[in-house]
């Protein structure tokens, strides 16, 4: 799950992690309200949205040479303008994709004067099972790019969760930073202070791009992108109540609701699976007859009838989707639940596209037979590889 950057710079502060002053404003007055209440002269306007690289961003309904969705106000009036230019309108960055999202909130922040900007990152290392952090001189940039074509500017390392973090880190992270004396010590302590809030909140990853020095010798996370480890949420009912719907995926919100694994992609055959490996296999294989998957969606084990329809509904209602393919391998799961679910869902949605089912497994006669007998034009499939090719031949004709 993601949050907002300012919502993470609270998480931030709650553990004494130095952040600027600010606040969220929904509306332009209360934008202006913000700007009233923090020092200035120099103010920011940030764009909320759950993506990165705003900064560079374009509005979709502004001039192409105007300013992006974060930007220095140097006064009030300013930020009053900048808001009423950022509200409403859609950002498009490099993190979005092509559509875009419309922005809501703002964040108005106390401006910063700039030394240096760095870059630091703390991510959950599955390869060695270790919380891991990312480090660069290189800040404010596409971290990406930089490890693409300057690796040796990165530096990384990972934590003992036994002895959790270590002075030594902090010298490491100095030292890859250029930074002595008082900074030096800054530094190390805001590695110890982002740890914490890591490992207290059980996030996936947190990003600070830049981490700054400014001139008066402070060094600051100015940006914060967090990003929380699903599987914990039931442990942080206020990790929770930081979660902006508007920001998800329709789809992705409804599947949730029928616990669901659903993640929407860009192609347009819809996908009904069940078993994550299953549904990967899926996903390959439609690729590899040539057309492209719209989602990835397991069903899980034991789906009822009910769930079955639920994810059926979600795929129709996609209007990408040109083409469904069932693939259903009966273990636990059985076809003819499998087969009802599907026949309930176009009861209740009708059926504007080929429908190709493979089943196989526990019950599989029982649940051929229901589409058989439901009149559903249904095209049968024997396997997998011959299921891939009558659905990517179905939607090329279409
Ligand atoms: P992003 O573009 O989504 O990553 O948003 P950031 O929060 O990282 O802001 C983009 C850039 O705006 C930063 O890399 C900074 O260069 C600049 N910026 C943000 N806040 C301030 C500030 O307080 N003072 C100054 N001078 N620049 C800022
Ligand atoms: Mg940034």
């Amino acid at each position: 799950m993601n949050i907002h950057e300012y919502q993470g710079k609270a998480i931030l502060k709650d553990f004494g992690a130095p952040v600027s002053a600010g606040f969220p404003a929904l509306s332009v007055a209360e934008a202006v309200e913000a700007a009233r209440k923090l020092p200035g002269p120099l103010y920011v306007v940030k764009s909320q949205i759950h993506a990165g690289g705003r900064g560079k961003g374009k509005f979709k309904e502004l001039p192409a040479d105007a300013k992006g969705g974060v930007r220095l106000a140097k006064s009030v009036e300013e930020v009053e303008s900048f808001a009423k230019e950022m509200l409403g309108n859609t950002l498009v960055t490099v993190q979005t994709g092509p559509a875009g999202k419309q922005v809501n909130r703002l964040y108005i922040e106390d401006g910063s004067d700039i030394e240096k900007e760095f870059y630091l990152s703390a991510l959950v290392d599955r390869e060695t099972s270790r919380i891991a952090f990312v480090v660069s001189t290189e800040g404010g940039m596409d971290i990406e790019a930089v490890a693409h074509d300057t690796p040796e500017k990165i530096k990384t390392f990972s934590v003992d969760p036994a002895t959790g973090i270590m002075p030594h880190h902090g010298r490491t992270v100095a030292k890859a930073l250029g930074l002595t004396g008082d900074l030096a010590k800054q530094a190390e302590k805001v590695l110890t202070q982002i740890y914490n809030a890591f490992v207290a909140k059980d996030m996936a990853m947190l990003e600070i791009n830049p981490l700054i020095v400014t001139t008066q010798g402070q060094i600051k996370c100015l940006d914060a992108k967090v990003n929380f480890d699903s599987n914990s949420l039931y442990r942080h009912p206020d990790v929770v109540a930081l979660r902006d719907e508007t920001e998800e995926d329709a789809k992705e919100i409804e599947a949730s609701k029928y616990d669901l694994a659903y993640i929407a992609l860009d192609g347009t055959i819809g996908c009904m699976v069940n078993g994550a490996g299953l549904a990967m296999a899926t996903l390959d294989i439609i690729q590899l007859y040539g057309e492209s998957p719209a989602n990835f969606l397991d069903v899980g084990g034991g789906a009822s009838e009910e769930k079955v329809t639920a994810a059926f509904k979600i795929i129709t209602a996609d209007p990408k989707v040109k083409g469904i393919l069932v693939n259903i391998f009966g273990g636990i799961m059985k076809c003819d639940v499998i087969a009802r679910g599907v026949i309930a869902a176009v009861k209740a949605v009708g059926l504007q596209v080929p429908l190709v089912v493979r089943l196989e497994g526990t019950n599989v006669e029982e649940g051929k037979a229901i589409l058989r007998e439901s009149g559903l034009n249904v095209i049968p499939a024997d396997d997998l590889d011959d299921a891939a090719q009558k659905i990517v031949a179905a939607v090329k004709k279409a």
